[in-house]
């Protein structure tokens, strides 16, 4: 039995958060997997019954389930210098230390490659990101007028449990392959940490190939060729922005789910934010929060050797590659008719 949180977040996540968790019932049923489903309130909801977006009692209950569904924050519409209304910090907080995206084509999807079939690993914890690094202050300063300067943080730690997280992950894939992203020779020693922790993990694993690639090389390939990748590793920000161009090879944030991995506990979240242009209409493309879901379920199979929470996790897949093949349920981001609704419906009977 897992306990997973339900956090639907603001605008589109009030509409695809249930469309994930409807196909994620469906499959859990046919698997025989037991779940208990724990709805906490987080975002603008938050606020109206707890006074906060992220509301103590979610907090403290995250802290007791084995994984959960994150809806988009619609944070740049919310009141600033007020400190209860805040983007929760939940990676931080959980120590979610890796962001864990596919990157997959679809034969008959509008995208700029096809047979693409990437993972990318993106260290979340450390590297460049201010408001990652520190505990308190800020990664940057500026010590006067004319001079700005930014940190960059590796540690042994944060290197080697993503390059760990990486080799797993690997080790489930036909072609068992990690290629590690990073700019060894300019970055002497902060890439440098994280290039040895990446060898050092592929010791551990025979049965995986490692290979090494720089960042700026690797950007040019994978516009050119991203069929030679199957894992992807690398440090938060040269993630950040290679994960962007991942999505952008394949159709684009719609089609753009993630799983945030911790040693216990992982989060499922799209790429995507609250749109809150296109919110409460029901035409959102659920995809991304549902395949978001399918990750949370291989996660828990393959950490708590799980063969039920693997069996949904590949159903979901299965009704996910059907309903899009046949192309009668689709978004109209994937040039269907199909409400937000009625696509989560047929992957969930599809299931
Ligand atoms: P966005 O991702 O919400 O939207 C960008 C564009 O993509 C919009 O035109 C939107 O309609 C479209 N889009 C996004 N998701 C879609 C889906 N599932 N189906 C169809 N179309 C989709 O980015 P934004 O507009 O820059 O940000 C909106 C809000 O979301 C802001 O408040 C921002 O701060 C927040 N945000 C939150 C997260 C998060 O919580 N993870 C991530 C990014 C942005």
């Amino acid at each position: 039995m897992f306990k997973i949180g339900v956090l639907l977040g603001d605008d589109i996540g009030l509409e695809v958060v249930p469309e994930a968790v409807k196909v994620m019932k469906a499959a859990a049923a046919k698997a025989g997997l037991e779940i208990e489903w724990v709805p906490l309130p987080i975002g603008r909801k938050g606020h109206e019954s707890h006074g906060h977006s992220m509301p103590d009692v979610t907090v403290e209950t995250l802290k007791t389930v084995d994984g959960w569904l994150q809806g988009p924050i619609g944070h740049n519409a919310y009141p600033r210098n007020d400190p209860t209304w805040i983007n929760p910090p939940l990676r931080k907080k959980f120590e979610l230390f890796a962001n864990v995206k596919p990157v997959k084509s679809y034969a008959n999807l509008a995208s700029v490659h096809k047979n693409v079939d990437i993972v990318f690993l993106r260290e979340t914890t450390e590297g460049m990101q201010s408001s990652s690094v520190v505990l308190a202050g800020s990664g940057e300063f500026r010590p006067n007028d004319d001079i700005s300067i930014g940190m960059r943080v590796v540690t042994r730690r944060g290197a080697s449990r993503v390059a760990k997280e990486a080799f797993e992950i690997a080790r489930t894939r036909k072609r068992k392959k990690v290629t590690a992203v990073h700019k060894e020779p300019v970055y002497r020693l902060v890439c440098g940490m994280f290039a040895e922790e990446c060898r050092k993990m592929a010791k551990n694993y025979p049965d995986v190939e490692l290979e090494e690639v720089l960042v700026d090389g690797f950007a040019m390939k994978l516009v050119m060729k991203p069929q030679q990748y199957d894992v992807v590793v690398t440090t938060n920000q040269f993630g950040d922005i290679l994960t962007d161009e991942g999505a952008g090879l394949v159709g684009g944030l719609g089609l753009a789910p993630g799983l945030v991995v911790g040693e216990r506990q992982a989060m499922a979240q799209a790429t995507h934010g609250s749109a809150p242009d296109i919110a409460g209409k029901n035409i959102a493309n659920p995809y991304a929060m549902i395949m978001s879901g399918q990750m949370l379920f291989e996660w828990l199979g393959h950490r708590r050797g799980d063969a039920r929470a693997l069996d949904a996790a590949r159903r979901i897949t299965a009704a996910v590659d059907k309903v899009i093949a046949e192309e009668k349920h689709l978004t109209g981001d994937l040039g269907g008719k199909a409400s937000t609704t009625q696509m989560g419906d047929a992957i969930a009977a599809a299931v």
